[in-house]
């Protein structure tokens, strides 16, 4: 499965956040039987409203909402590139990431050492991306050496060759892959996608500030909101201590808290929805009697992929499609409504799911 990668440096609040995502997990894992539990990996439920509507709607004996993995990526520090702290181990770890969640310390609190001395969100930023690019640099100019060697007497490959040059050249000059512009080029695609670069992961900025900080951005906010426009990046501001706090509390004094703060909706909410927007996923829902339930599909799949996440004999045997909107289906109330009302639609093989749609698959086996 796809999963979110959580780094920072030490102190910033990393193993809180990931504790409240533990906490997530944990108070609903007995819904997610299929999940595997392992220390640095939180699989948290994405909360979505219209599951809760369908469920009031459907009455069915369990709901299950689609899920978004974190993994805690400890042992990131300046030098980490060269083998300092967990070094390597940490860059494998990240390389299985889809992409990442770069908490940035935003809080100023005397109690709590900062390792370079003083809070300051962009120069911690470019600590952990340099590393990164570092790390890239690397693995590219090994590449890059591999690739050499193999068209040695082979002319097709000179285009693949000097387009390696270039981007060790992009990237030596301190640009992240993800703006390298030939990336998707015939001669490179291929290599670029084997090589897996840190840099070419999406970042989502996760702004840890403490409690004065939810309902109004501090300038250290600021600063991390501008530098993450730039990059064309979601921030996500949260609080991470009351997050985990949070985590203890039944639905009606979560709301009260986040009330007592200023805040309509729990940062750790946040975080799962843009992780889920961000690694390209969405979901449908199987409505029944004994479920209703989300299914993950990334955006741009047909039916039979989609079939297929539920069980491959689905896909395999694929025959069509029911389809419902998620309005449709509100607005009349049950399939059975929809259907004589003409609402349900008759879909095939080339169907793209769309967010929220109601599906009821039909297939031989
Ligand atoms: P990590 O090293 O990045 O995993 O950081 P931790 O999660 O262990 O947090 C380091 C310290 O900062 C701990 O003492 C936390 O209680 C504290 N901390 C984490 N988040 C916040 C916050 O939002 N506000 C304040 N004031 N302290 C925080």
């Amino acid at each position: 499965a796809l999963s979110i990668g959580i780094v920072g440096l030490p102190n910033v609040g990393k193993s809180t956040l990931f504790n409240a995502l533990t906490k997530a997990q944990n108070a609903e894992s007995a819904n997610y039987p299929f999940c595997t539990i392992e220390p640095n990996k939180a699989t948290v439920p994405v909360p979505d409203a219209r599951i809760d509507k369908l469920t009031a709607m459907a009455r069915p004996q369990k709901t299950i909402n689609a899920t978004v993995d974190f993994i805690d990526i400890a042992g990131l520090v300046r030098g980490a590139s060269k083998g300092e702290g967990l070094g390597n181990q940490f860059l494998a770890n990240i390389r299985e990431s889809a992409a990442i969640l770069q908490v940035v310390r935003c809080f100023d609190d005397e109690n709590i050492t900062h390792v370079d001395g003083t809070v300051d969100p962009l120069r911690d930023i470019e600590t952990i991306e340099t590393e990164l690019l570092l790390a890239d640099v690397q693995s590219a100019e090994r590449k890059l050496d591999r690739t050499r060697r193999q068209s040695k007497g082979d002319k097709s490959m000179t285009a693949t060759v000097s387009a390696m040059e270039r981007l060790v050249d992009h990237l030596n000059a301190g640009n992240p892959a993800s703006t390298f512009a030939e990336k998707d080029s015939d001669a490179i695609s291929a290599l670029y996608k084997e090589l897996g670069l840190l840099t070419a992961k999406k970042i989502i900025y996760c702004a840890n500030v403490d409690e004065e900080g939810l309902a109004e951005d501090n300038r250290h906010v600021v600063t991390v909101r501008e530098f993450a426009a730039s990059r064309s990046c979601d921030v996500v501001k949260i609080c991470a201590k009351v997050e985990e706090e949070l985590q203890g509390l039944d639905e009606a004094e979560q709301l009260d808290f986040l009330a007592s703060f200023g805040i309509p909706e729990s940062g750790l909410t946040k975080v799962i929805h843009t992780g889920y927007h961000t690694l390209g996923l969405i979901s449908y829902f199987t409505v029944g009697e004994k479920e209703v339930r989300a299914w993950t599909i990334k955006e741009g799949w047909k039916a039979p992929a989609a079939a297929g996440v539920i069980h491959s004999d689905f896909e395999r045997g694929f025959i069509r499609a029911e389809v419902i909107g998620y309005d449709d289906y509100v607005k009349h109330g049950s399939e059975a409504a929809c259907r004589t009302a003409g609402v349900l639609r008759v879909e095939g093989k080339e169907y793209v799911v769309s967010d929220g749609d109601i599906i009821h698959f039909l297939f031989n086996v």
